[in-house]
């Protein structure tokens, strides 16, 4: 049994993440690589280093720490905060871990991305947001990095959640065997499900899984009276075209149980910085962010299909039906 999970954050009063107020947990790994990911820290199972390149102050006392020779040798600081700068602070493939470096810089440029917390510390923390909950039909919503790879934890995570009285979403990308899914939204009140593409070559393309088990998963949760949110992250050059909407509004129309929204989420590219903490070069980092009223005409396509759809996908937002 699972007894902690690593987590990248708790954020408090999220109004994206299903209905009302919501403190969103996100735990670390996920099996897809999707190009345009807003959280890369949530991609790898394990903890990662962040080290921001504006607070160091190149002092050394990380290279002295470490046992592995895996921190580069001091550079002038400005050297490494110029615009643009290749310098990197960790050799991430000599990197075993042990995050001596972290305990030894005085001036937080080096940080853990993933926490080890128990269902009791994550739920603990959760319920000091309790009355925001009470008052705008909020709760818990657990994402990630995908909230299933990670099974037993998660069902528990649902399980001692609905125990204790709190409303639950579950954010997944639907990309796991279907007996993991059943079992987990025995105790989750909505599924926020992800639909990146409709065609599997194109999903595959820049997710890296093909996307036919993930349509599966969602037609036998429909199937199953969920009920369902879709969020659609909207990525310039590989879903931003309305002829793939009218394909996906066909889908979701011929599914066999109701949708409950579609919320179209506009690309944007305010994560640069976490891709910089972890030394990883995001091809998409030059991708201007979407304006979302250039999402109103595919929002109305989904709306004339028969659906309430959102730009934004707030909680506290008209649907437009
Ligand atoms: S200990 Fe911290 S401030 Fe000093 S060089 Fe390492 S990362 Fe930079
Ligand atoms: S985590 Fe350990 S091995 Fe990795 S860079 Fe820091 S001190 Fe070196």
């Amino acid at each position: 049994m699972q007894q902690q999970a690593l987590v990248t954050d708790i954020q408090k009063f999220a109004v994206n993440d299903g209905p009302g107020f919501r403190t969103s947990v996100f735990l670390k790994g996920c099996p897809l690589k999707c190009a345009w990911c807003h959280n890369p820290e949530t991609i790898s199972r394990a903890p990662e280093i962040y080290w921001k390149r504006r607070l160091c102050v190149q002092c050394g006392a990380c290279m002295e720490a470490c046992p592995q020779e895996a921190i580069n040798a001091p550079v002038p600081p400005e050297e490494s905060r110029e615009p643009g700068s290749a310098y990197q602070k960790i050799i991430r493939d000599r990197c075993d871990g042990c995050m001596k470096c972290v305990d030894a810089c005085l001036y937080g440029a080096l940080c853990v991305a993933g926490r080890p917390m128990s269902i009791d510390d994550i739920l603990d923390e959760v319920e000091q947001d309790r009355p925001f909950y009470d008052n705008s039909g909020g709760g818990m919503t657990v994402s990630g990095g995908e909230p299933t790879a990670h099974p037993d934890f998660t069902g528990r995570l649902f399980l001692a959640a609905r125990q204790r009285g709190i409303h639950t979403c579950l954010d997944t990308n639907g990309f796991c065997g279907w007996p993991i899914l059943e079992t987990i939204i025995e105790n989750v009140d909505i599924v926020l499900f992800d639909l990146k593409h409709i065609d599997p070559a194109a999903h595959r393309l820049l997710t890296g899984v093909d996307n036919a088990l993930i349509l599966k998963n969602l037609s036998r949760l429909s199937r199953n009276g969920t009920e369902i949110w879709i969020r659609i992250p909207i990525v310039p050059g590989f879903n931003d075209d309305m002829e793939i909407h009218l394909r996906m509004a066909q889908f979701l129309a011929g599914l066999p149980g109701k949708i409950s929204r579609i919320d179209l989420l506009p690309f944007h590219n305010w994560c640069q910085d976490k891709y910089d903490w972890l030394g990883i070069c995001w091809p998409m980092q030059s991708i201007e962010a979407l304006e979302p009223s250039l999402l109103e005409p595919a929002a109305e396509l989904y709306r004339e299909t028969g659906f309430a759809a959102t730009v934004g996908g707030s909680g506290f937002e008209h649907t437009g039906t």
